[in-house]
């Protein structure tokens, strides 16, 4: 068996960049078939997306009367009680190959290690915040007033009787106006195209007096009035102002994969194939282009963003990896060895 990475030849060392419910997996299963996987997370805390979820859990089976947060603190503890090394704070910078198939990893804080392979489980981050503009940093961000991505989610229950201006056109947009008009809030959703949401969730909302839907219509500006922020509105053929209490921005999620071009060697970039919209593109065992360099969950997931099919992929993924493992180095060698540092 090729072991590159063992460090003293036990198990083979597994980095994989993303501790949310993908790399959280990925990782209870490498450590499971016996390989040495470490998580490097880049934020504060495993968990991922999940930790942003504070609605109760309905979709993923067995798990009932948790919310999401919950469900993600499972996770971290199952991953954590079966010995998987978990390093928060911590931000790959550069991967080195090495003539022997292994790469070290090297850290901004400067620490390296060596690994066989590589799997990359970084999510997505909610997009919107160029919807604000130059407001970003001013005196309506600061207001309280607008609400970007999952934060949209947060306190629902405390916009009875105001006035919420939705944009977004998908589901969680029309998810968001269903739990603000069941607690008696008032709901304008502006969709930048056609509503692309699932029938059931349009369906929800469309016949609710207290919900007005403007289709291919864009805000255009933003101001705060008071206490009432004041939207200026382009709809199909007029512009218009309204006033509303809140702005809940969901304009959906863009994969975290843009920290690649400086991680990985330029001469590997050629073979991580992604779409148009920066996904990476594997098949389904998880492998990209890029011999040893694996990704699962939302990153590289467009079509089922979820729980469920990050926690499968990342299981599935440490089978192919475990597999793969056994008998040839899997990083390319001798494409270009940048000097280590
Ligand atoms: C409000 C909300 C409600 C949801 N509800 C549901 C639901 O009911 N059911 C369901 O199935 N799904 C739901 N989802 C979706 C689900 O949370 C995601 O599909 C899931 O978390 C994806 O897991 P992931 O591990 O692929 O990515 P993520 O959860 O995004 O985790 C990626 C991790 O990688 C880290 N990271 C990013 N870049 C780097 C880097 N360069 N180096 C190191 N670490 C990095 C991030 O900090 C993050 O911790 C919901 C999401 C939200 C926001």
């Amino acid at each position: 068996m090729f072991l590159p990475g063992s460090e003293g030849g036990v198990n083979a060392r597994v980095a994989v960049l993303g501790a949310g419910p993908a790399g959280l997996s990925a990782g209870l299963w490498l450590k499971r078939l016996g390989l040495r996987p470490i998580l490097l997370e880049r934020g504060e805390a495993p968990g991922g997306l999940v930790n942003l979820n504070f609605l109760e859990n309905r979709w993923v089976l067995g798990h009932v009367h948790v919310t999401g947060q919950e469900l993600g603190r499972r996770f971290c503890a199952h991953a954590r009680a079966e010995g998987v090394e978990i390093r928060l704070r911590a931000r790959a910078v550069a991967l080195l190959p090495e003539a022997s198939g292994a790469a070290q990893i090297v850290l901004e804080s400067g620490e390296m290690f060596c690994c066989a392979a590589l799997v990359i489980a970084t999510g997505t981050r909610y997009r919107g915040l160029e919807i604000l503009g130059e407001a970003q940093d001013g005196a309506i961000a600061a207001s309280g007033r607008v609400a970007l991505g999952p934060y949209a989610f947060l306190d629902t229950a405390a916009q009875a009787g105001r006035h919420v201006l939705i944009v977004g056109g998908g589901d969680n947009a029309c998810e968001n106006a269903r739990l603000l008009l069941d607690v008696g809030a008032r709901v304008t959703l502006v969709a930048r195209s056609r509503i692309r949401a699932r029938r059931q969730m349009l369906h929800a909302i469309l016949d609710n007096p207290a919900c007005v839907i403007h289709e291919e219509s864009r805000v255009i500006g933003l101001a705060l009035a008071r206490d009432t922020l004041a939207l200026k509105l382009a709809l199909a053929g007029s512009e218009q102002t309204l006033l509303a209490e809140r702005l809940h921005i969901l304009a959906g999620y863009t994969p975290n994969t843009d920290f690649l071009a400086d991680f990985l060697p330029a001469a590997w970039q050629a073979l991580l194939a992604r779409d148009e919209a920066g996904y990476l593109r594997t098949d389904s065992w998880g492998r990209t282009g890029i011999p040893g360099v694996y990704a699962i969950g939302d990153v590289a997931d467009p079509e089922f963003p979820s729980i469920v099919s990050a926690i499968a992929q990342g299981a599935k993924t440490a089978k192919a990896l475990e597999h793969d493992l056994r008998d040839a180095p899997l990083f390319p060698c001798g494409l270009d060895f940048p000097a280590n540092p």
